[in-house]
């Protein structure tokens, strides 16, 4: 194997362990997934990992154009919970002009998007509408084959508070999160699948 593809292919993605500060995405994803990739660096398979660099290449593209229209790239956004957990976020797009919020995502899914990937997504959105207080929050999905699919939502309230001070807590006193209650399509593409049901995919 060449050297290039040797340095993409060992990438391997390590959380932050600050345990006063919570990522929006930690808050997005199932929680014990995010308790467990602050512990453990997540590898992928080489074919994630592929499409994971086009979804990144995707995002610097649209977000330098973007930009140059007033759009604001990679916003960063905070807030405090009332136990005093900083939550942190980068907004992938903002709008000042409409006060929006813009979620940008890649999937080499043709058709449909998953039911709990896209429930995870809005999740996403609906918190950085809360934290930013925006009025309009859309969430952008490119597939790979080219189509759009377009999300728009007006409502700003969500379980922020309450998710960031649970996960908060089991950071912190090191309890981990229970499992869902039965696999799901984010178990099938989740790398601690064994360690949570056992056996193989
Ligand atoms: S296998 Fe499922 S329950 Fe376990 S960490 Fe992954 S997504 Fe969460």
């Amino acid at each position: 194997m060449s050297r290039l593809l040797s340095v993409l292919f060992d990438y391997e993605t390590v959380s932050s362990n600050n345990i006063k500060e919570i990522w929006v995405s930690e808050l997005s994803r199932c929680l014990r997934y995010s308790f467990l990739a602050r512990r453990t660096p997540v590898r992928f398979n080489a074919e994630t990992l592929m499409k994971m660099h086009i979804g990144a290449g995707l995002h610097m593209r649209l977000q330098k154009i973007l930009a140059k229209h007033g759009f604001e790239a990679e916003k960063r956004v905070e807030r405090k919970t009332a136990l005093g957990f900083k939550i942190v976020g980068r907004i992938d797009v903002y709008d000042p002009s409409e006060e929006a919020v813009y979620e940008l995502k890649y999937t080499h899914h043709l058709g449909a998007i998953d039911k709990v990937k896209l429930s995870n997504y809005l999740r996403q959105l609906h918190y950085y509408m809360e934290m930013t207080e925006a009025k309009l929050g859309y969430l952008i999905i490119v597939h790979a084959d080219g189509q759009v699919t377009e999300y728009r939502r007006t409502q700003r309230y969500t379980d922020l508070e309450a998710r960031a001070n649970a996960f908060g807590i089991s950071v912190e006193e090191n309890i981990l999160p229970p499992r869902k209650p039965k696999p799901d399509s984010e178990c099938a593409e989740c790398p601690f699948f064994s360690f949570c049901w056992g056996g193989k995919k």
